[in-house]
């Protein structure tokens, strides 16, 4: 009978002692703040199997709850700041977010932040968050390219990696990160690359950064352009215009003429090969570059550099070059430093600075 008492005895005293190391460990764990923007994460379709669905119908505190193990990795809070498919993302919610996220961090209400995100513009997101967020703690993008109901679906396990990442003290100091089916990458790199397939992330010109596997994620790589070059919007409550312009043969001037009318600030233009027009849109660029609309040329081709004076004049032309940047994070960039100045020398050296 003695023998039965002690070892309730000790059972009790191991559980109780548990529980204050689980206490413990709690209150040890980071805080990290999602916040939701809707996309396929978000979504919800009719049937297990069937394809078709809507994006961003799923509300935050479902999607917590939908991961239950996220509860263990970190304290976690969230708050939705929109609720779009990503194809509908905005300056507006961009600066929405970047305001949002400067204010959590500047009042230390949490260690790493998480966004649950559309895919089709994750890219850009990620890229204008990479360039506005003013603090070192990590800010990670996730999404899912099936929604929420389908029987595959990716989103869970995303959302399980992301805020294992961000809740990583490896992954401080890295700029804005961006995971999606196991890998990490730098979000100024990467880019959506297949309409569906749930590997549709990459880096093409540097690859993932880090690996996630088990539980765990291990970092090989980091980028030495991104973390230095920062814009305060603050009190931005708009940005600058700026269109892109997509190259191709036998192409017109026709919208180039079209933007000069509208008076742009600045064209993207997604030229063939390292960013190479046709005579006559050449000819309207030059147009439009005279006008005082600074021209920036990328390219089509999903990877590489776009650099100065290959075919084209630059100097002469007034025109910079978009370094390895896609049409779509170009424009970020170029609607950033207009925000700041119009000299095409110092916009040209935030191009080969970030
Ligand atoms: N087009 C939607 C979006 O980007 C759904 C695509 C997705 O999230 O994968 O939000």
């Amino acid at each position: 009978m003695k023998k039965r008492i002690l070892m309730l005895f000790v059972f009790a005293l191991t559980l109780q002692m548990q529980a204050q190391t689980n206490t413990g460990n709690t209150e040890k764990l980071p805080r990290v703040t999602i916040l939701a923007t809707g996309g396929t994460i978000a979504g919800a379709g009719e049937s297990e199997t069937k394809a078709a669905y809507t994006a961003g119908t799923v509300p935050v505190d479902i999607l917590l709850n939908a991961v239950p193990q996220i509860h263990e990795l970190a304290k976690i809070s969230g708050e939705q700041i929109a609720q779009i498919g990503s194809q509908d993302m905005s300056v507006e919610v961009w600066l929405k977010l970047a305001k949002r996220i400067n204010r959590i961090f500047e009042e230390d209400s949490a260690d790493a932040v998480v966004i649950t995100h559309g895919t089709d513009t994750m890219e850009e997101t990620g890229t204008f968050l990479d360039l506005t967020v003013m603090f070192d703690k990590p800010v990670v993008l996730v999404g899912a390219m099936r929604p929420s109901t389908a029987m595959s679906q990716d989103g869970n396990k995303n959302l399980l990696d992301a805020v294992m990442v961000a809740a990583d003290p490896a992954s401080q100091g890295k700029g804005v990160l961006v995971a999606m089916n196991g890998l990490v990458f730098d979000a100024r790199d990467v880019t959506k690359t297949v309409t569906t397939s749930t590997s549709t992330f990459q880096s093409r010109n540097f690859g993932p950064i880090g690996l996630i596997y088990d539980g765990k994620v291990n970092f090989y790589y980091q980028s030495t352009r991104n973390p230095s070059q920062k814009f305060d919007v603050s009190k931005a409550t708009s940005l600058p215009q700026v269109e892109i312009i997509y190259g191709y043969a036998d192409a017109s001037p026709v919208p180039v003429d079209a933007l000069i009318k509208t008076k742009v600030k600045g064209i993207v233009y997604a030229g063939m090969g390292n960013g190479n027009f046709n005579a006559p849109v050449g000819k309207a660029l030059e147009r439009a570059s005279k006008e005082g609309i600074v021209v920036c040329r990328s390219n089509r081709t999903g990877a590489g550099r776009t650099t100065l004076y290959n075919e084209v004049d630059d100097a002469a032309l007034g025109f910079v070059v978009a370094d390895d940047l896609n049409p779509q994070k170009a424009r970020i960039l170029l609607m950033l430093s207009l925000m700041e100045t119009s000299n095409r020398t110092s916009i040209q050296n935030n191009f080969f600075k970030y």
